[in-house]
């Protein structure tokens, strides 16, 4: 039962209670209306919760798959570079040594380099000095038996550059070479 705004009558206690339960009414649907939408609002936003999540791990696992593949390929490379740099200090180590005695190469004494004239074969200085000379003081290489002279030049490409280079590399160290 409504009453009017301008009635100044006072209310009976069953009128009191009519619009006290009306009110109660009301707010009782406002509520049920605000926690319907709020129910929804949380199954939208739960949704969208489980598809961000799929997307987060969806870009994750590619995410990581790309890091893993980078790696790997850098790893392969740098695998790579390491073996041809051992063969090179190795084809390299083979130089700084002496063929016939196996003595490394030194910049001064008797295991410097010395070049055979006619064929060009390097040999430390002790080990060209044991070839025996002819009469022609002649020597005979012991790889070709070519014929050079006996006075053999030193080979300066390798006291230069190779000596000091390989003892480095090989050693860390070239204070035993560079006198
Ligand atoms: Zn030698
Ligand atoms: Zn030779």
């Amino acid at each position: 039962m409504e009453r009017e705004e301008y009635d100044t009558r006072p209310m009976s206690v069953d009128q009191l209670m009519d619009e006290a339960s009306s009110k109660a009414q009301k707010i009782e649907e406002k509520l049920a209306a605000t926690q319907e939408e709020l129910a929804q609002t949380l199954e939208k936003l739960g949704k969208v919760e489980r598809q961000l999540a799929k997307v987060r791990t969806t870009n994750c696992v590619e995410e990581n798959e790309k890091l893993r593949q980078s790696l790997a390929a850098a790893n392969l490379n740098e695998h790579k570079k390491l073996i041809k740099l051992e063969k090179c200090l190795e084809s390299l180590q083979t130089i700084s040594e002496c063929t016939i005695c196996t003595s490394r190469y030194t910049t001064t004494g008797p295991q410097v380099p010395r070049v055979l004239a006619s064929c060009g074969h390097t040999f430390c200085t002790e080990c060209v000095n044991k070839i025996g000379k002819n009469v022609h003081n002649q020597i005979k290489c012991p790889t070709y038996q070519k014929f050079s002279s006996a006075n053999s030049p030193k080979n300066i490409t390798i006291i230069q550059a190779l000596v000091p280079t390989v003892y480095r590399l090989l050693e860390g160290d070239n204070d035993l070479v560079l006198e």
